[in-house]
């Protein structure tokens, strides 16, 4: 593979207390940097702007309102995207913020745009760090900005970047036949093929307290990538340095293909 595209939920980047999990940061941006000298493009979507905003800010809770949230998020984005400019500068990289809005499905001036966006940062060797917009995207405003969540839109990237491959880590070791968190004798899916009607009862509701979307939603981005004829692996993202595994091949996650 040349050009992939990771994404990691927010469950990968904060410790459950609420703070935000350094080594993790580091280290990814290790791996990524790596990859990047070997010659491979890569494209980060980073979930985490509300849960490093309430961190930052010292909140004791997740705010309510939508307006809160939001006010949180632009916080916690410029957090982030500090934490990864000093990580991956430490290993010589520099990166680009791109924020996305659901226009660029929608209109295809607004997806060229995109498009050509990501490819100036590719050929420069900058490497792209994606979110969504939240300050244009929210929940109310569903169909017209919102992509619904990270994974949604890490499928999406990998199709206008025209990705090889997407990895998208996880708190979960990739996808089983139920939860394993409540059931312990679940089965993993090594290899999927198809995303089938089946397949989405198995993915149960909502994830953790921080993730949004739950395995279902990583079920719909399978689907986009596979429609796409791609390809995309889900793992477990407490070692990043799992990337290098699954990019050598090594039979990691869940692999759909
Ligand atoms: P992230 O923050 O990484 O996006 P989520 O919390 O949204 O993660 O989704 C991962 C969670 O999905 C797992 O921790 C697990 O609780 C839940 N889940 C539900 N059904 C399944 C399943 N069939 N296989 C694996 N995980 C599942």
């Amino acid at each position: 593979c040349k050009r992939i595209v990771v994404k990691v939920g927010t469950s990968t980047i904060m410790y459950p207390n609420g703070t935000i999990n350094l080594q993790r940061l580091e280290k990814l941006a290790f791996v990524l940097s790596d990859l990047k000298n070997q010659g491979k493009e890569v494209i980060l979507v980073s979930s985490g702007a509300v849960g490093v905003g309430i961190s930052h800010l010292q909140l004791t809770e997740r705010p309510k309102t939508i307006p809160e949230q939001q006010a949180v998020a632009s916080v916690g984005q410029t957090e982030l995207m500090n934490l990864y400019s000093k990580f991956f500068h430490s290993y010589g990289q520099i990166v680009g913020q791109v924020l996305m809005t659901r226009d660029i499905i929608e209109f295809p001036t607004s997806r060229l745009n995109a498009i050509n966006t990501f490819e100036q940062l590719l050929i420069k060797g900058i490497i792209p760090i994606v979110n969504e917009n939240d300050t244009v995207a929210v929940e109310e405003l569903d169909h017209l900005t919102k992509f619904g969540d990270n994974d949604r839109l890490s499928a999406i990237v990998a199709e206008i970047t025209a990705a090889d491959l997407l990895i998208m880590l996880s708190d979960i070791n990739g996808f089983y036949n139920k939860n394993p968190n409540d059931e312990p004798d679940a089965v993993l899916f090594h290899e999927v093929h198809a995303i089938t009607d089946e397949l989405y009862t198995l993915a149960g509701g909502k994830g953790s307290s921080y993730g949004t979307g739950g395995m279902s939603t990583k079920l719909i981005a399978a689907n986009h990538i596979l429609k796409n004829s791609s390809q995309m692996v889900l793992a477990n993202g407490e070692d990043p340095t799992i990337i290098f595994d699954i990019i050598e091949g090594k039979e990691i996650g869940t692999l759909f293909s």
